[in-house]
């Protein structure tokens, strides 16, 4: 789960890492308020979950309250490559020395915590990677040995910074480590890493990736879950407890069972075709439960025909039949359905369909068949 700025910001402040003084702010007036508190020159800041916001206008200074609101009218509301801005950070403006690059990214390969150091920072770190290879020092940790002072030494002058560095860095990355591994996080990330003109290092920005699976122990930061900014098909499916993941393509696939899904989806792409989504509806086969399935998948504009995978094990093909005819009954789905029913119950399964004369709904006996049907009927919709 990604968290805001300002979230991050308050995760970084409570291990002692060095943030400026700020507040969020959901409308222009609460905005002028902050600002009037903080005093001074502030900046106002878009708060969504991507980068590039200084670009996209999402970054403004402001030098009195009243301006701190103008600014804010501005970049509320606005839209920043799809993600809509429904707060601000407004906090006081900083003056900068120098911009730095500092990192910690789970490495799944490496089974460690990469940590990443540059002296060029303010710019997307790829294009640092790309254009200035030897300005960013990397240093892999391992998990259980932990943060040690070498470790910053090596980021401070690979990263080609000078002695008197090693100190702040090394404390920089100390707390960071701590946050790392106190809120279990998959990625934190300070860029800038500022140094202000009277020599401090401050968390300029903030970027903040927790682990899903360790939520459950962290409540605090559990809540930090920002509703309304998730998937509108991902929060939907949450909602109604169904196990799904947005995909690219016009090809809405739901089964029963991971494994299948996930083997449906590599069918799909075999055929020629782009799987919009993975879903698994379990061992549900209760038009309830198909129905619920079926709202989320529609829900999705991109879809253009539904594959509905079933290998009948426990899950009876005709009860699975009867609920797909029931879910299209009640929901008045007018796109073709590809269903393949295979296993406990096929045979009645595939009849009660047949019977049914739904000419949107098609029935195969293979999932290999399936995905070809489905990949031709998407084609032949696009003409
Ligand atoms: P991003 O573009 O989404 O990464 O947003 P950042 O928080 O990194 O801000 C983008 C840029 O705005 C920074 O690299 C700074 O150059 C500039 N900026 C942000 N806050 C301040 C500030 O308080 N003072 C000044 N002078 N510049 C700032
Ligand atoms: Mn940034």
């Amino acid at each position: 789960m990604d968290l805001h700025e300002y979230q991050g910001k308050e995760l970084f402040a409570s291990v002692g890492l060095p943030v400026p003084r700020g507040s969020v702010a959901g409308t222009p007036e609460e905005a002028e308020r902050v600002a009037a508190e903080l005093g001074g020159r502030v900046v106002v800041k878009a708060q969504v979950h991507i980068g590039g916001r200084g670009k996209a206008g999402g970054v403004k200074l402001a030098d009195t309250p009243a301006q701190a609101r103008e600014v804010a009218e501005q970049i509320i509301g606005m839209d920043i490559r799809g993600h809509q801005v429904r707060q601000v950070l407004v906090e006081e403006a900083s003056e900068i020395a120098r911009e730095l690059y500092a990192a910690l990214v789970l490495d799944r390969g490496e089974k460690k915590v990469l940590a990443m150091l540059s002296g060029i920072g303010g710019m997307e770190i790829e294009q640092v990677a790309h254009d200035h290879p030897e300005a960013l020092a990397r240093v892999w940790i391992d998990p259980l040995a932990g943060w040690s002072d070498y470790h910053g030494r090596r980021l401070c002058f690979g990263a080609g910074l000078g002695a008197d560095m090693v100190r702040p860095i090394g404390d920089v990355f100390a707390r960071l480590w701590d946050a790392f591994v106190r809120f279990e996080a998959t990625l934190v990330e300070v860029n800038p890493l500022i140094l202000t003109a009277d020599g401090r290092l401050v968390a300029l920005d903030a970027k903040f990736s927790v682990d899903n699976n360790s939520l459950y122990r962290h409540q605090d930061i559990a809540a930090m879950r920002d509703v309304a900014a998730a998937d509108p098909q991902e929060q939907m499916a949450a909602e109604r407890g169904v196990t799904y993941v947005k995909l690219d393509g016009d090809i809405g696939v739901l089964g029963n069972g991971a494994g299948l899904v996930m083997s449906t989806l590599d069918v799909v792409a075999d055929a020629g075709g782009a799987p919009a989504n993975f879903l698994d509806v379990g061992g549900g086969a209760k038009a309830d439960e198909i129905v619920s399935a079926l709202e989320v998948i529609t829900s999705d504009p991109k879809v253009k025909v539904i594959f509905f995978n079933i290998f009948g094990g426990i899950t009876r093909c005709d009860e699975v039949a009867r609920g797909v005819l029931t879910a299209i009954e009640r929901m008045g789905i007018d796109m073709p359905i590809v269903v393949r029913l295979d296993g406990t119950n096929d045979v009645e399964g595939r009849e009660i369909i047949e019977t049914a004369h739904v000419s949107t709904l098609h029935v195969e006996a293979t999932m290999l068949e399936a995905a070809h049907r489905a990949v031709a009927l998407a084609a032949g919709m696009e003409r």
